[in-house]
């Protein structure tokens, strides 16, 4: 039990634990299997059906299903009309995709460092990286927890930029009484396979402005003109024309099946990851070498749960960040690292022009962070786990001179009532 799996030991549990897992109902499986017999698989009624319960859901007044958030992105830089020449703001520790999308449109990505406590860009510095050719904003509300949109609405308006979310991590997010999905013209939601609410793959763009949202329904499924998917649907074929080169960047229903299911439950799975994170928060608070997330709910915000990222600290660990995290996987626990800070990746380094040393809150969090299995389908066995494999491994990799501090019994953690 002592020794490490990675040294030859028995794990701690015979069977992988997979990092994001989801939690995938009959309810889904049954939708899908009606879709899959309807006739028709494409995006259609369901996809639309999942567009209002999604918009009801983000208080938003328009919402746009498509194939990914990295879609809802860039449609979103084209309707506010971002191309070459132009800078977008964003964060550096974020999904690659984020500024992937800047380069789509042709424009510059320019990075800005993060604030350490909220992970979230610091917007004392985001005036400083604002120039004469900045036309928008992406804030990404990292692990789930939102970005102070008041400072970052109020310096857009005042340099007249343009604020797109990226909310893929905050589908159940609040921010100062507002949901997220309702505060900025564009929020991008993913419904990737490990994110909170899954379609295996897919996103939503929610729109506050009518005029961007037709313009967009639109470029989503090739430019086409007003409700083309009605083209095969009773009533028969109806003239359609391009009004402008669009992408093929629709949801389909069979994607559907699974948000419309998914998205009934995300409050109760919110829930039950509220009470695996708040188990991991008492395991882990008296271990000295790990630090634990520093944000927490107040009357009118809400995390939405989505990462929990362990900081380990290097001066008390005798190991690497990546041998840890090799480490629980040999124990069967499947971790993520969120984010490697997106100016260190290759072609930014040799594009881009930044390097190593640019954005160092970012870098030291990229070189620490550790996200633990956190998903509404985990039992309270697969939580002890975790608890049990993050302590062994902390345990053997202490640095020289440092004391264990926390007990080696796991937590019991508490089903739901
Ligand atoms: C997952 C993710 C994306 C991309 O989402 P897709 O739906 O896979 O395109 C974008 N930004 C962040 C912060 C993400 O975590």
């Amino acid at each position: 039990m002592h020794t490490l799996a990675i040294e030859g030991g028995r794990p701690v549990r015979p069977d992988f634990l997979v990092f994001g897992r989801p939690l995938i109902g009959e309810d889904e499986i049954d939708e899908v299997v009606d879709t899959l017999r309807s006739g028709w698989i494409g995006f259609g009624p369901k996809a639309i059906r999942f567009e209002e319960d999604f918009a009801a859901y983000t208080q938003a007044p328009y919402a746009l299903s498509v194939n990914s958030a990295t879609a809802a992105l860039h449609l979103a830089l084209i309707a506010a009309n971002v191309g070459p020449g132009d800078e977008v703001i964003t964060t550096t520790l974020t999904f690659c995709a984020t500024a992937n999308v800047i380069t789509h449109v042709g424009a510059r990505p320019v990075f800005v460092d993060v604030d350490e406590r909220t992970q979230n860009i610091d917007v004392s510095q985001l005036e400083h990286a604002i120039t004469p050719r900045t036309k928008a904003i992406i804030p990404v509300h990292m692990c789930g927890w939102p970005c102070d949109m008041d400072a970052i609405g109020e310096i857009a308006a005042r340099h007249g930029l343009t604020v797109i979310e990226d909310a893929a991590h905050a589908a159940e997010t609040w921010y100062r009484g507002k949901k997220v999905g309702s505060i900025s013209p564009f929020t991008a939601f993913s419904f990737y396979a490990t994110k909170n609410l899954t379609t295996s793959e897919g996103g939503m763009l929610t729109i506050t402005r009518e005029a961007a949202h037709a313009r967009l329904k639109s470029m989503r499924l090739h430019g086409l003109d007003k409700d083309a998917w009605k083209r095969y649907s009773p009533g028969g074929f109806l003239p359609y024309e391009t009004t402008e080169p669009g992408y093929k960047y629709n949801m389909t229903d069979l994607q559907a099946s699974l948000g419309l299911h998914q998205l009934a439950r995300l409050e109760r799975n919110l829930i039950t990851r509220q009470q695996i994170w708040a188990c991991y928060d008492t395991a882990f608070a008296n271990l000295d070498c790990v630090n634990t997330p520093a944000v927490h709910d107040t009357a009118d915000t809400r995390h939405a749960r989505h990462l929990y990222t362990l900081r380990l600290r290097p001066e008390a660990l005798a190991c690497s960040r990546n041998e840890f995290v090799q480490a629980l996987g040999a124990e069967n626990i499947g971790t993520g690292i969120h984010f490697i800070p997106v100016h260190l990746h290759r072609w930014y380094r040799e594009h881009v022009g930044t390097k190593r040393g640019d954005f160092p809150v970012a870098e030291a969090i990229g070189d620490t962070t550790v996200s633990l299995p956190l998903s509404a389908s985990m039992d309270e066995s697969d939580v002890n786990d975790v608890i049990t494999a993050v302590k062994k491994v902390a345990k053997r990799y202490l640095a020289a001179g440092t004391v264990f501090t926390g007990a080696e019994e796991p937590q019991t953690y508490k089903e739901a009532a």
